[in-house]
């Protein structure tokens, strides 16, 4: 018997690298008319190192302790900033105390109790909101700004609530990121849109890098949600791609949801509709034109 051309479309996505979880998945991918793209994970390698390592001056810690008390506290967390962290760490040889407590906000960041103390690691904005306007607060968010600018993202640690340090996270463009954004934006008649949870500044430079016209940064995942919800309500069928725990409320939210396999978060990758297996994004586009094609045969 021949396959029905939907069937074949997602034997051949799986040639691509591409898990389509369904029929209906596979009919989706060529209605989508309008892409989102979050950045770390997805648009980037996922792979940051750790590039600045900070301390504040009468803070008490110096650098090796700085690193210590964030590696001892990200290393629960999946998120790929917390891998540089820890990797930051086992480079130097600092060995890591094990930590109590462990908490993790999407978006934000972590908090973990460490030698009796507690840490907290994460979005310099996120994490100053709730702590005294103080001289160190002053001096974290000035820190943070400097390395920004220069296109790192800040990690801000604090030690029972006082800022401590910050660490600068440098991320690369993958190497498929601007062909792959250039052939959706001529897939869908428009330059894709990039959303995250990253700094304003960082997240500029690298869509300029991409090839991306439009950007949402400093979201948390209910705004990821908002953004597809409001482009859906304006009667555009959304793909979004992602990586992130943050990710998965929007990946839900869209018309087709596709998960970065490799690196991709376990809430992701079952959330998805679809998930590229051999790490290529320039898979994306490929799926959508397997797609378009069977729709010809089927309609
Ligand atoms: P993106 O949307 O670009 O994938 P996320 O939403 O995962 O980014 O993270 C947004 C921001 O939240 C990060 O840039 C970082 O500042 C902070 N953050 C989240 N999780 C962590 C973590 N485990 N360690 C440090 N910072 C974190
Ligand atoms: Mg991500």
């Amino acid at each position: 018997a021949t396959m029905p051309p939907l069937l074949s479309a997602i034997a051949n996505a799986g040639r691509h690298g591409v898990l389509v979880k369904s029929a209906v998945v596979m009919e989706r991918l060529g209605q989508v008319d309008a892409v989102a793209l979050d950045k770390t994970g997805t648009l980037t390698e996922g792979a940051p190192r750790v590039t600045d390592v900070r301390p504040l001056t009468g803070a008490g810690v110096d650098g090796s302790e700085l690193l210590v008390l964030a590696a001892a506290a990200e290393h629960p967390s999946e998120h790929p900033l917390a891998r540089a962290v820890v990797e930051a760490a086992r480079e130097r040889g600092l060995g890591l105390p094990a930590a109590q407590d462990f908490d993790s906000t999407p978006g934000v960041g972590v908090t973990a109790t460490v030698g009796g103390r507690v840490v907290a690691v994460g979005a310099p904005a996120r994490l100053l909101d709730g702590v005294a306007d103080t001289g160190s607060a002053r001096a974290a968010a000035a820190l943070a700004g400097e390395l920004e600018d220069d296109g790192r993202t800040a990690v801000l640690v604090t030690v029972d609530g006082v800022p401590a340090g910050v660490l600068g996270v440098a991320d690369r463009l993958r190497p498929d990121a601007a062909a792959t954004v250039a052939a959706l934006t001529s897939l869908t008649g428009g330059t894709p849109l990039l959303l995250t949870g990253d700094n304003p500044r960082a997240a500029a430079r690298l869509a300029a890098e991409a090839g991306i016209g439009e950007l949402r940064a400093g979201l948390l995942p209910q705004h990821k949600v908002e953004a597809v919800r409001e482009l859906e309500d304006a009667g555009r069928k959304v793909l979004v791609v992602g990586d992130g725990v943050n990710d998965a409320p929007a990946l839900a939210a869209a018309h087709v949801g596709i998960a970065m396999g490799r690196a991709g978060s376990d809430l992701a990758l079952e959330t998805a509709d679809a998930v590229i297996v051999r790490d290529e994004l320039a898979t994306v586009p490929a799926v959508i034109s397997l797609s378009r094609r069977a729709r010809r045969l089927v309609v």
